[in-house]
């Protein structure tokens, strides 16, 4: 954005950016404003009210990057450091995104060598997630990657974080370099001019603002800036969404005890804990030699127990989770489900309390701020990454980082406990020149998508999209014109690895 446009913008900005109006296409500013609130349930309503043009205060940067989470805060990262002016754009009061309110542990720097005997260990994933791990064991905030004693053929390894630390870290690291951070922040249009992404507006208490840049990361999730942009999307509804809590003033030995002298557990892994080594990180039970009661409730309620922890006393993300009837985009179901979630979480403590040996004074000690999604809307990318793809570990001429792990191991793994890669342009949105994604919210069907929507994936996804940003802005070019090349030097240059 030139300071010279600046007038042409700031005019068009009132005609419907809230809608993602695409100046120049007619038409475009009500069919977007149709369909992103197409869940509203206008029959309810009294009346409509058109929203006046305001003439708002711009900011210029090279690169914005949607949603300060998992991936989010990485390609942030990415971005700074290849010299890119970077803006972070993140809704709530914390960076993290889903990796602080919903998993167990980061799944996977490694290749799953124990599901296949006498293949080797090999981290896959380095570079900038590696960087915040590092940084975290410094201070306690993860005892890094300690193996699994029992269900290594899940995941071979065991990345539990302590999830209020991990916020901390990511936001120093951001603020340290050099990243214009916004919190308490929801970005709600955006400005095109044909089929280029201009800028995005931004809302906090302290106004309405539009931010220009030249390229564009979407790490909301929930593909909130494609969506904006016009981009195509599907929204499957095809996961259960969850609202999972810490639970405190419980003895792990105890837990322990009783669910090994019931022949229950299913995952185990040892590491630091609390300061000391070889101490529970993980345990899960299969849930099945418990009292009927506990595991019928559980089921009910749809609560699970795999569990990770930091602390002694204290169980990390008891899962609550439940299928929404519409898409998680849909506020008025999402109302509905945060209140059933709470109950549910409600009742889950109380059963552990009357059945789990340890947990007789547990209490929720935390809980996410709305509930976790799987998935909201899969944006169309120009390559949509396939089931053959993960489970025959291909690779491509354009891979921007590579993963092994499988959310639904045993049924799929990754072939011979190797590698698949992600390629560049499956993160590339389709029809639009300068903005790219990161996250959740790639890969169509739902068993790839088992692969590529974890913590480690959407970690690499953001260093990738992140530095690619970066250098289209450097450029001065579109994501379709950047050379691989140059891209794939710069990854591996920041540690990424590659497998040929
Ligand atoms: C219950 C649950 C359990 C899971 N368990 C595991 C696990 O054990 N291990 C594992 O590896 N993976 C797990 N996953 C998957 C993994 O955590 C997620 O797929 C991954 O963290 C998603 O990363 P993301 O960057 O796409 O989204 P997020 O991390 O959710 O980041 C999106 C960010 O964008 C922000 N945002 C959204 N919209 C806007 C907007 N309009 N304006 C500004 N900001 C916005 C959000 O606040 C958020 O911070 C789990 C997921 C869930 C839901």
């Amino acid at each position: 954005m030139r300071r010279r446009d600046f007038s042409k913008y700031s005019l068009l900005l009132g005609m419907g950016a809230m809608a993602g109006c695409k100046p120049g296409s007619s038409g475009s500013t009500d069919e977007q404003a149709k369909k992103i609130t197409s869940k509203l349930n206008t029959e309810s309503y009294t009346g409509f009210y058109t929203d006046p043009s305001r003439k708002l205060p711009a900011r210029d940067f090279d690169v914005v990057i949607a949603g300060g989470g998992t991936a989010g805060v990485v390609a942030a990262l990415a971005a700074t450091r290849q010299g890119a002016k970077t803006i972070l754009i993140e809704s709530k009061g914390y960076t993290g995104g889903t990796i602080v309110e919903g998993g167990t542990a980061l799944h996977s720097f490694f290749n799953i060598w124990k599901a296949f005997p006498g293949v080797e260990k090999r981290q896959v994933v380095r570079g900038i997630p590696q960087e915040i791990i590092d940084r975290l064991v410094k201070i306690g905030g993860t005892a890094g990657h300690p193996e699994m004693s029992v269900g290594e053929e899940f995941d071979s390894v065991c990345t539990a974080i302590d999830t209020e630390l991990y916020k901390l870290v990511t936001f120093e690291l951001l603020v340290e370099s050099g990243v214009f951070v916004c919190v308490n922040t929801l970005l709600t249009g955006a400005i095109m001019e044909g089929t280029a992404l201009k800028g995005v507006i931004a809302e906090s208490r302290s106004g309405r603002e539009a931010i220009f840049a030249r390229s564009f990361v979407d790490c909301t999730g929930y593909g909130d800036l494609s969506a904006l942009a016009g981009a195509g999307y599907t929204e499957p509804n095809d996961y259960d969404v969850c609202n999972s809590v810490g639970i405190g003033n419980v003895d792990i030995s105890r837990i322990y005890d009783y669910l090994k002298s019931r022949d229950d557990i299913y995952q185990l892994c040892y590491g630091t804990r609390g300061g000391e080594d070889n101490k529970i990180i993980r345990i899960q039970g299969k849930m099945v030699n418990v009292p009927e009661e506990f595991s019928k409730s559980a089921d009910e309620i749809g609560m699970t127990m795999t569990t990770t922890t930091m602390h002694d006393n204290y169980l990390m993300f008891i899962k609550f989770n439940m299928k929404m009837p519409v898409s998680p985009t849909d506020r008025d179901a999402v109302t509905k489900t945060d209140l059933e979630l709470r109950k549910r979480q409600r009742l889950g403590v109380e059963l552990f309390k009357k059945y789990i040996p340890g947990c007789e004074k547990a209490f929720i000690a935390r809980t996410s701020p709305t509930l976790t999604i799987r998935r909201g809307r899969c944006i169309v990318c120009d390559y949509d990454i396939t089931h053959e793809d993960v489970t025959e570990a291909r690779h491509f001429d354009d891979d921007v980082f590579i993963y092994g792990f499988h959310d639904w191991a045993p049924r799929y793994l990754v072939k011979d406990g190797g590698t698949y890669g992600i390629p560049y342009k499956a993160l590339r949105v389709k029809e639009i020149d300068n903005l790219l994604v990161s996250g959740m919210m790639i890969t169509s069907d739902r068993r790839p998508h088992m692969s590529t929507r974890n913590t480690v994936s959407c970690m690499g996804q953001g260093q990738a999209a992140g530095t690619a940003a970066a250098l289209c802005a450097q450029k001065d070019c579109g994501t379709r014109e950047l050379a691989y090349d140059f891209l794939r030097g710069t990854l591996e240059k920041d540690g990424v690895i590659f497998e040929t």
